[in-house]
């Protein structure tokens, strides 16, 4: 047996062909939720192996990666906005830093009333002081880009998690470090111990699935109320569009890394056959930019995936109440750039110093019906 030199491989031992290894966790999954996991681990020099299958349509690899404080008809403050955005704000960059790339942009978004009623709901909620949220003076700025009549609002502070830098950067850190198989995880290889799991020729004190909706059928966690929700969203090129905001009507119009590049999404379907992209979302899209736009555009892409949502909008992060060495950090729904980073710090407190998990969050709330088998 001999330890790898690197600090946070310490505990990682292998014969000398590599046969056996041995490991703090295993992580399934390298879409956000695990990519923030594995980071936190990493930084507290805890070891770690991540399986991942690497599927272009996980929802990670589609995402806009907004982050609105702000959700719904009537511009509602989200589910724990205060903590959340100064603490991504924070993090993104530290992250960012240690891959050497822009993690996170500021991109206030830009809120055109599609009806007079909107823009009287959102006066209200200014009127209220409601946070986040004002309306602008200067109702002709965007009139040499923008079809509109009703005025705009405008949400701040709003980021955008650039996913599409940091999940291969992250990974291609994890390869150089062998800290990652890009493989499919087959759970009949799945031994769980009370101490400890055996998976192959790999032994963990614990295993974390990051699995996103595949969660659904996770033999250890598939009595968990997810409710999957599909998304779809057309990748466009824009020349000359200002990229320093999101612009909303309904749906929204995200800047990506490269320039000129956009990305207008979403639908949000509980009821879907499959998990293809649609002509009735390209038309409909289409047919949107037509309308809103008064400069030429044109469409590059159509992605789809499925959100790993759940029922109570809560995510699912903590141990299971039978197998004290299986985890979950999931359900992170619409919102996994925010909510992934914040639990997935406070599932690795708790690992190292029994902090507890946010009860909201925690799955010791569906204890009884994990209990079932
Ligand atoms: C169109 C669309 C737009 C969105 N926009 C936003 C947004 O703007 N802001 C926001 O915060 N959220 C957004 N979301 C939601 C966000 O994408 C999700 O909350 C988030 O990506 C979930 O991340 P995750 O890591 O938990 O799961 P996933 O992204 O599903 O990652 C799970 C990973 O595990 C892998 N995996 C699963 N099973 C196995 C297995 N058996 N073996 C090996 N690997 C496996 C998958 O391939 C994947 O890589 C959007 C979603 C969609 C669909």
């Amino acid at each position: 047996m001999i330890p790898l030199d690197e600090p946070e491989l310490q505990s990682i031992v292998s014969d000398p062909l590599h046969l056996q290894m041995q490991i703090d966790f295993l992580i399934i999954g390298q879409g956000i939720s695990g990519t923030w996991l594995s980071y936190y681990l990493q930084e507290e020099q805890l070891s770690f192996l991540v399986i991942d299958n690497n599927e272009a349509r996980a929802p990670s690899r589609l995402a806009a990666g907004i982050i609105n404080p702000i959700t719904g008809r009537r511009h509602v403050t989200t589910w724990m906005a205060d903590q959340l955005l100064p603490f991504v704000w924070e993090e993104y960059q530290q992250l960012g830093k240690a891959l050497g790339i822009e993690a996170i942009s500021r991109k206030d978004i830009v809120d055109f009333f599609p009806s007079p009623q909107m823009r009287l709901s959102f006066q209200q909620r200014t009127a209220e002081q409601a946070a986040y949220i004002s309306i602008s003076q200067e109702e002709n700025q965007y009139r040499n880009y923008f079809h509109y009549d009703f005025g705009f609002g405008e949400i701040k502070p709003v980021y955008t998690a650039h996913l599409e830098k940091i999940l291969p950067a992250w990974r291609s850190q994890l390869e150089n470090k062998g800290q990652i198989l890009t493989e499919q995880f087959d759970p009949t290889s799945l031994t769980v111990h009370p101490d400890r799991i055996i998976y192959k020729n790999i032994t963990a004190n614990k295993i974390i699935f990051c699995d996103g909706c595949s969660g659904a059928d996770n033999p250890y966690f598939k009595n968990l109320p997810f409710a999957p929700n599909k998304g779809e969203a057309l990748i466009v090129e824009i020349p000359d569009l200002p990229a320093d905001r999101i612009y909303k009507k309904g749906l929204s119009l995200v800047p990506l890394a490269e320039k000129n590049i956009w990305w207008i999404g979403s639908a949000y379907e509980w009821d879907f056959e499959h998990s293809d992209p649609t002509a009735a979302f390209m038309e409909k899209t289409t047919q949107v930019l037509n309308h809103w736009l008064k400069i030429p555009f044109h469409i590059r892409d159509h992605v789809a995936g499925v959100r790993p949502a759940t029922l109570e909008r809560r995510p699912f992060v903590g141990w299971h109440p039978l197998y004290p060495a299986v985890g979950i950090l999931n359900g992170m729904g619409t919102k996994g750039c925010s909510l992934a980073p914040y639990f997935a710090r406070e599932l690795v407190l708790q690992i190292r110093n029994n902090a507890p998990i946010s009860a909201e969050a925690d799955i010791s709330r569906f204890a009884r019906i994990l209990q079932r088998s």
